[in-house]
């Protein structure tokens, strides 16, 4: 299996480089074009997200992967040259992460990451236990438990569930999806029951099935012996009914009971288990995950102030508006909402890495700027939001100049500096009754996007 490795910026490599077997370090290379079969791909796609090296680079293929694989491959190239186009174009994140994420979890976290838009999708499959799988996650999966994987990765809010896209009963013993729903006897459970015309006797009031009236072509009740004759007289013919060859009851309706065809167990099916089946999506905690390269989050969150995760920001956001709106001037802070736009010429300037590194590095002289007491939370690569006590729209303007001279020290000779644009709110002058940190971080992120007129 031919694979194109492609590494533009490489000192030891040539920027393309065939080869039959992936080498033990893929660090410079950028890109890979695989010149294989449909059915190889079943096997190659999988592998190579497994590949702590490989996990993340964009992958390339001359032939139309399988559904199965589809989701692990970022597109088609027919020849190397094409490929090679497609891999420097590849950017769909500023952050492309260096070195090597060893957890399966983080692998997949990262994936999603780097490829904005893209799901773990489940795939409808009749062979599989649950009958939905995640080809994704089952690639990135190292010990095959691609369930446990995202639960690993629900648990911490990392994954978000986008869209439902079925509900799906369970065995509640095993959890197989694979269900025989069959009509039973509801006192014995038996299989064998028969809808069967009865007899009903005037003369005793036995009833039963019409065979045991059977005699000599004439009805004759099994009980008390009387001739039947006349229909509306001596007998009449109650609803048909259901009976159980085995225990002799009688009723109306049969019970439905749910086996499972995996391992027997049996319920009724308002006692099964439901499983929702959602596409899911990295979650702002999720990116913020990613990026940092830690499953769990601290367990004192203010721990980090300059590295606050989004949920526990609007948190403490909403309990600064509570105490400006307790306290009026006594109580003063600002919000200050930065986003960050990388033009066209410095991405190409700078590369994947190169770009990477040089946000990385605002970041953390932006932190440098603030005080300890100042809060930083960054939802997505190019956003933060900034919590500042006791601060007043001056003191915002000089931090803002502050962060124009970061910016403008990004300035590469022949491309333009990021470019930063912000919006702030200031407390208890701009408080409006009744709103809330996730309604105010909304309608700031709108005028702060909003483009200049
Ligand atoms: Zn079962
Ligand atoms: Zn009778
Ligand atoms: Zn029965």
């Amino acid at each position: 299996m031919p694979v194109l490795l492609y590494a533009p910026g490489s000192a030891a490599m040539p920027s393309f480089a065939a080869v039959t077997q992936l080498p033990d370090s893929l660090e410079e290379v950028t890109g890979l074009w695989l010149d294989a079969a449909p059915d190889a791909l079943l096997e190659l796609l999988p592998g190579l997200r497994r590949h702590a090296g490989a996990a993340h680079l964009p992958v390339f293929t001359r032939a139309a992967p399988p559904l199965a694989v589809a989701a692990l491959a970022d597109g088609r190239a027919d020849d190397a040259g094409s490929a090679a186009v497609l891999a420097a174009a590849w950017a769909p994140s500023p952050l492309l992460l260096p070195g090597a994420a060893p957890a399966p979890a983080l692998r997949l976290a990262r994936y999603l990451y780097l490829r904005p838009g893209t799901c773990l999708r489940p795939l409808r499959d009749w062979r599989h236990a649950a009958t939905y799988r995640y080809p994704l996650a089952e690639a990135f999966a190292d010990d095959g438990d691609a369930a446990g994987l995202i639960a690993g990765l629900l648990a911490p809010g990392w994954l978000a569930p986008l869209r439902l896209v079925d509900r799906l009963r369970r065995c509640g013993h095993c959890h197989s999806t694979h269900l025989n729903y069959v009509d039973v006897c509801p006192q014995c459970h038996a299989l064998g029951i028969v809808r069967t015309r009865f007899v009903h006797c005037f003369t005793c009031a036995h009833v039963a099935p019409e065979v045991r009236f059977q005699r000599d072509e004439q009805l004759v009740c099994p009980q008390c012996l009387t001739r039947l004759r006349h229909i509306g007289a001596d007998y009449n013919r109650p609803m048909e009914q259901m009976h159980c060859l085995a225990c002799e009851h009688m009723f109306m309706e049969a019970l439905v009971l749910a086996r499972c065809l995996a391992c027997d167990h049996e319920d009724t099916p308002e006692r099964l288990p439901v499983a929702p089946v959602h596409e899911y999506g990295l979650s702002d905690r999720g990116h913020q995950g990613a990026r940092e390269g830690a499953l769990a989050l601290p367990e004192n969150r203010l721990a980090r102030p300059h590295r606050m995760d989004a949920d526990t920001f609007a948190g403490l956001l909403d309990w600064q508006l509570g105490l400006a709106r307790r306290d009026g001037s006594a109580h003063a802070f600002c919000l200050l909402g930065l986003r960050l736009e990388v033009p066209d010429t410095l991405a190409a300037h700078l590369g994947n890495v190169g770009l990477a590194q040089l946000l990385e590095a605002f970041a953390a002289r932006l932190g440098a700027l603030l005080r300890d007491t100042d809060l930083v939370s960054r939802p997505a690569d190019l956003c933060f939001w900034l919590l500042l006590p006791d601060t007043g729209m001056a003191g915002v303007a000089r931090l803002l100049e502050r962060v124009a001279a970061l910016a403008e020290d990004t300035r590469q000779p022949d491309a333009p500096p990021l470019q930063v644009r912000a919006a702030a709110f200031c407390a208890p002058a701009n408080l409006s009754v009744g709103e809330r940190a996730s309604d105010l971080l909304t309608r700031l992120a709108v005028e702060r996007d909003a483009p200049e007129a």
